[in-house]
C-alpha cells in the first residue's frame, strides 16, 4: 500500500478537470477549490459552486468525492464541502434582466397543465435553493395567481414594479392588473410592450431562473422573448394525447426557429394511480412524449401523473403543500433536477467552444 504523504498540489491536480456547472470551466482555475486539508488519513476540500445548480449540488458533491476516493485510496476519510459562490448573474440583453438562464415553459394547447407546471419547476428550484422569479405571461389565461393564492396588486416603489412574493419566489403576472374574469385583448405591440417592460422595470434582484409561463401556442411572447433577451430556454409541457404531442411539436419547431434551446419535454397526466385498488391506469396512452422527444431529439425530462390532490389544491390556490405529498414531491424534484442537468450540459458545451479566461 502507498503511504506517501498527499501533497496539496496532488489534490489540485485530481480536480483540475471537474468543471463548475455554470460556466463549464475549471474550478481549480476559477479558484473555487477553496480549502484543502491533509491531516492524518483525513483529505478534507471545500469548494465553492453557484446556487444556479443548487438542485445538483449533491451529486456534483458525490462525483468529487469519488474521483478524489479512487486517486488517494490510501486515505482512509474524504470529504469535500460545498458552499455558494456569490456570482451575480450578467444583465441580459436590451432589458437589463438580471438572471442567469430565463425558461420559457410553453404548450401547444391550452390545458395540459403548463401553467401547473411552470409553476412547481419555479417552487422547486427555490426548495431547492435556487433564486428564482415567476412571470406569468399567459395573456389568455394569467392563473399564477390563483395557483399561489396571491392577489394583491405589486407596488411601484421608485418607478420599480415590486414582485409579490409566495413561497419565497418573486411573482410577477399580467393577472395583477385585468379584473378577475375579464380578458386581456392586446395585440402584438402591446404585448411586446409589457413583457419588455416586465423584464426590465420589475425588481426581480439577480435571479438564477426565470420561469415565463407563456400562453399556450406558438406566437407573440416567445417571439419578444427571443427578441428582448440574448437567450432564453425553454421546456415544452404536453399530455401523451397524440392530439396534444402534434401541438407540441408545432411548439418545438416553434422555439427552434426562434433559436430559443430546447431544455426538454415534460408529459403531465401521463397516468394515474388508483387510490383504491393501487393500480397504474394509462387514462391519455403514455409514454408518447418520451419517443416524441426522442424522434426529436429534444432531451425528455419527466412524467408528472394525473393527481386528484394535485388539482384540488391548485384550485384552493395552495399549489405549494403539493411538496408534503411523498410521490408527487419527489416526481417533481426528479423533473427540476434533470432540467438543471441540461441547463448544465448546455453551458458546457457552449464553455467548450470559448477560448480559455485569462485569470
Ligand atoms: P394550462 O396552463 O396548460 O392551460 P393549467 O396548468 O391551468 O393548464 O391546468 C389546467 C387544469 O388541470 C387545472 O385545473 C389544474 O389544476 C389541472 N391539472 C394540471 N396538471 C394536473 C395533474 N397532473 N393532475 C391533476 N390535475 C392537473
Amino acid at each position: 500500500m502507498d503511504c506517501k504523504p498527499v501533497t496539496q498540489s496532488e489534490v489540485f491536480e485530481v480536480l483540475r478537470d471537474c468543471l463548475d456547472p455554470e460556466l463549464g470551466r475549471s474550478l481549480v482555475l476559477l479558484g473555487q477549490v477553496r480549502q484543502v486539508e491533509v491531516s492524518g488519513g483525513r483529505l478534507s476540500v471545500v469548494i465553492g459552486l453557484p446556487t444556479f445548480a443548487a438542485p445538483i449540488w449533491e451529486e456534483l458533491r458525490m462525483e468529487f468525492t469519488q474521483k478524489l476516493r479512487r486517486a488517494f485510496g490510501q486515505l482512509p476519510e474524504v470529504e469535500v464541502v460545498l458552499e455558494a459562490v456569490d456570482r451575480a448573474p450578467e444583465k441580459l440583453g436590451v432589458v437589463g434582466l438580471s438572471a442567469k438562464s430565463v425558461v420559457a415553459v410553453g404548450s401547444g394547447k391550452g390545458g395540459v397543465g403548463k401553467s401547473t407546471v411552470a409553476a412547481l419547476l419555479a417552487q422547486g428550484l427555490g426548495r431547492a435553493g435556487c433564486r428564482v422569479g415567476l412571470l406569468d405571461a399567459d395573456v389568455y389565461g394569467p392563473s399564477i395567481p390563483h395557483l399561489l393564492g396571491v392577489h394583491q396588486q405589486p407596488i411601484v416603489v421608485n418607478d420599480r414594479l415590486q414582485p409579490v412574493w409566495a413561497d419565497g419566489i418573486a411573482v410577477m403576472s399580467i393577472g395583477f392588473f385585468v379584473p378577475p374574469g375579464e380578458a386581456v385583448l392586446w395585440r402584438g405591440p402591446m404585448l411586446h410592450n409589457a413583457i419588455s417592460q416586465f423584464l426590465r422595470d420589475t425588481d426581480w434582484g439577480p435571479l438564477d431562473y426565470l420561469i415565463v409561463d407563456l400562453p399556450p401556442g406558438t406566437g407573440d411572447v416567445a417571439l419578444s422573448l427571443s427578441q428582448l433577451l440574448p437567450v432564453t430556454e425553454a421546456v415544452v409541457v404536453c399530455t401523451p394525447q397524440d392530439v396534444a404531442l402534434l401541438d407540441a411539436t408545432k411548439a418545438i419547431a416553434m422555439f427552434r426557429k426562434l433559436q430559443i434551446e430546447l431544455l426538454g419535454m415534460i408529459e403531465n397526466m401521463s397516468y394515474f394511480i388508483c387510490p383504491g385498488c393501487g393500480m397504474r391506469h394509462e387514462i391519455f396512452s403514455s409514454g408518447g412524449a418520451r419517443r416524441r422527444a426522442e424522434l426529436l431529439n429534444v432531451p425528455f425530462l419527466g412524467e408528472i401523473p394525473l393527481n386528484v390532490g394535485l388539482r384540488v389544491q391548485c384550485d384552493a390556490g395552495r399549489l405549494a403543500q403539493v411538496w408534503e405529498q411523498p410521490p408527487l414531491a419527489d416526481c417533481f424534484q426528479a423533473i427540476c433536477k434533470q432540467l438543471v442537468r441540461q441547463a448544465v450540459a448546455l453551458r458546457r458545451q457552449k464553455a467548450h467552444h470559448l477560448p480559455l479566461p485569462v485569470l
